[in-house]
């Protein structure tokens, strides 16, 4: 169906033995019990239902699981991946549409990095990580690099941390912390660094030039560059829209000598193109788009 993820050979590392998946479940169990005792103590709503039950009640924590059940192919719907005669320049695999309880959810998460959220979408990000990987082995995760000042307003980076449960439950995957945001380049004078134009505050601008924009805003650590040089990589972050984010992170490692393979995401904000016409769309009352862009839609 596509030819960046050929028909595999199973991947060994991926077949978690017997006693690690019950470990898991166990752990699971054990914080989901934690979760309800807390609950007893200090009544939390469900982010995405707000029925009084634990951060994600079970009925939306299993929408979640349904939504996300069968990762897709995304890349078509985000224009900066795509070349304008239709090629693809990197294929990406979404665990599911950005809408309903997993857009909800993950909103929730990025905001306040609830650790029971972060099970449950972590859980939904290793399935399309597993779905991507089929059939290569001995690559890199990489996440992509929260702003400074995003982290130094949340206190946590989400897709770290969803990456980080996602690999507890993919054991043996590779994940590679390697990308940085660079400084914003300030452009005053003779000194501002040259060859960086365009990193300025250039707000109202169209998708093309927001492209622009975050063109050149990442770099590979010093200290990483041999470890990514001529390794095979795949990029992860949480939503994909345009594709700008990831493109720019594929950029930054392509230069490093890596062999960018594809990335994953968590939610992408268009559904698969051939979706059933009957299958809502990302937007189909505006919903997915409003929950992206307002941010203080759900009251907290
Ligand atoms: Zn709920």
């Amino acid at each position: 169906m596509d030819p960046d993820l050929e028909p595999p050979p199973p991947w060994p590392a991926l077949h978690r033995a017997e006693h690690t998946a019950a470990l898991l479940r166990l752990a699971d169990w054990v914080s989901g019990a934690a979760a309800d005792l807390l609950a007893l103590a200090v009544p939390v709503d469900c982010v995405c239902c707000g029925a009084e039950d634990r951060t994600l009640c079970a009925p939306c924590g299993s929408r979640i699981r349904q939504l996300t059940r069968e990762p897709f192919r995304a890349e078509s719907g985000a224009p900066a991946l795509m070349d304008v005669d239709g090629t693809i320049m990197l294929p990406v695999v979404a665990a599911g549409v950005y809408r309903d309880e997993l857009a909800q959810g993950l909103l929730s998460f990025k905001r306040h990095g609830q650790h029971q959220l972060g099970i449950n979408l972590g859980r939904a990000l290793a399935v399309a990580v597993r779905a991507a990987a089929r059939g290569s082995s001995g690559f890199l995760l990489v996440p992509v690099p929260t702003g400074t000042a995003a982290y130094v307003n949340r206190g946590f980076s989400p897709v770290h941390l969803l990456l980080k449960e996602a690999a507890r439950q993919l054991p043996g995957l590779d994940v590679a912390d390697v990308l940085d945001k660079k400084p914003r380049v300030r452009l005053e004078g003779p000194k501002a660094l040259g060859g960086q134009k365009g990193l300025g505050g250039q707000k109202g601008l169209g998708r093309g030039a927001r492209s622009q924009r975050v063109r050149g805003s990442m770099q590979v650590k010093s200290r990483a560059r041999t470890k990514v040089l001529g390794r095979p990589c795949i990029i992860v972050d949480d939503v994909l829209t345009t594709g700008a984010t990831i493109g720019e992170a594929a950029r930054a490692l392509h230069l490093a000598g890596a062999q960018v393979r594809g990335a994953v995401v968590l939610a992408a904000t268009r559904p698969p193109a051939a979706a059933d016409p009957g299958t809502p769309a990302a937007c189909p009352h505006g919903r997915s788009h409003d929950l992206e862009k307002n941010k203080p839609g759900k009251d907290e």
